[in-house]
């Protein structure tokens, strides 16, 4: 039996126990027109006597806390409202040295305050749990009877795209995801314009109903200034997955559009005014103001061509792709360890942080994007992408992707849905 069941059955208890009793109560009381009383009694005694026995659960409730940063497990077990006895053993069991802050702690307490059973997740997928037996308490560890949820959520774009996710109930995790599988057509620090919309389908972990993480974005929808981009999860016959457009299409690019990590921090900029926004003729690049310390991802696969200090662009990094493509990166505060001349590197692999070393009058990277040694404005190359959904498999991608699409349009209908 789920996890989930075992709590929620609970209350059931208490309530037959409750109906047993009232049972007891109203076979006891004489009936107007009671013939023989003595035997309804007699009946009534077995149903008592079981009522009785099971009352106990009748007053034993749930109760779940946070353990917070600087709780001691003595301070939350008494906010719980568990006896003091039971708390004296409880902190000397030894399994509780794994409760960390921020864990979610559930405890299935009796009346009297006596403690039935204690659990929380210990790791990514285990439960901990400390019982009630007849000689004190036992601690075990299993694998936590955790449930995989669909959740779907849309937002509009107002300053940035975590304050649309925050507003919209969408999980940090989900919004870089976003911003991710659309990497390679939007940049997620420039592009973004007030009335952009998204909506997303994602997995959503749960524990006794709780939502204890999210998953993996299944299908997702970006309308950047007024153009739709769509993505769908797809687990390749032959292993491997990814994000593909209805059509089979692969969304991951050649290049990403934006070579800086997005994250809450680097979001809001590129919605704001700063002074490095020029267009990318005036000087051969792009400009993304971002605080000091952003992590500047590489735009594709590729190799090291240089790692030094060049007078104006200050610390700067250059890579070679392929097909006569290569990047620049400057103004960084530093390269990322290690990295030197000949070095590969994967698309979004960390190479340096965002600095404001040569001439830069506050920090920003400095980003070139060159063809054949000249510099051109990557936003106006068709960029190639990556291996389109099989053929043989396109078939069957349809039929997965047509009844996800078929969510995300339910919730363009109504932008501001939220189904479960
Ligand atoms: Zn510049």
């Amino acid at each position: 039996m789920s996890e989930h069941a075992r709590f929620r059955r609970a209350p059931v208890i208490a309530a037959l126990a409750l109906s047993g009793a009232v049972a007891a109560f109203a076979a006891m009381a004489p009936a107007p027109d009671a013939g023989a009383p003595v035997l309804q009694v007699a009946r009534a005694e077995p149903i008592e006597l079981r009522a009785v026995t099971v009352l106990p659960a009748a007053s034993a409730y749930l109760r779940e806390e946070r353990f917070e940063r600087g709780d001691t497990l003595a301070g939350m077990l008494m906010r719980m409202g568990i006896a003091s006895a039971d708390a004296q053993k409880l902190i000397r069991t030894p399994a509780l040295r794994t409760l960390r802050p921020g864990h979610m702690v559930s405890a299935e307490i009796g009346g009297g305050g006596e403690l039935q059973r204690l659990s929380y997740l210990v790791a990514r997928d285990t439960l901990m749990a400390v019982e009630r037996t007849a000689d004190g308490f036992h601690a075990l560890e299993a694998a936590a009877p955790l449930r995989v949820e669909t959740a779907m959520r849309s937002g509009v774009i107002v300053s940035s795209l975590f304050s649309a996710t925050d507003a919209a109930g969408i999980p940090d995790s989900v919004a870089i995801q976003i911003a991710d599988i659309f990497a390679g057509d939007v940049d997620f620090h420039r592009d973004l314009r007030q009335g952009d919309r998204f909506a997303v389908v994602y997995e959503q972990i749960t524990l006794n109903g709780r939502v204890v993480r999210a998953g993996r974005v299944l299908a997702a929808e970006f309308v950047n200034q007024g153009r739709s981009y769509r993505a769908v999860h797809y687990e390749l016959a032959r292993g491997g997955s990814g994000y593909y457009a209805p059509d089979g299409s692969n969304l991951r690019k050649a290049f990403l559009r934006s070579p800086l990590e997005f994250s809450r921090i680097s979001s809001g900029f590129g919605m704001r005014r700063h002074p490095f926004q020029r267009s990318w003729r005036a000087h051969t690049g792009i400009d993304y103001a971002a605080p000091s310390g952003t992590k500047v991802r590489a735009a594709g696969d590729g190799v090291v061509e240089s790692v030094g200090h060049h007078g104006g662009y200050g610390k700067v990094v250059v890579l070679r792709h392929r097909g006569q493509y290569s990047t620049l990166y400057a103004h960084l505060s530093r390269a990322a360890a290690g990295l030197r001349r000949g070095t590969r590197v994967a698309q979004g692999d960390i190479i340096g942080h965002v600095g404001q070393t040569g001439w830069a009058t506050g920090p920003h990277l400095h980003y070139e994007f060159r063809v054949a040694g000249k510099a051109r404005n990557p936003h106006g190359i068709a960029m190639p992408a990556g291996e389109p959904v099989p053929g043989a498999e396109l078939a069957a991608y349809r039929l997965h992707a047509e009844s996800l699409a078929g969510r995300l349009a339910l919730l363009a209908v109504n932008p501001l849905a939220r189904l479960e």
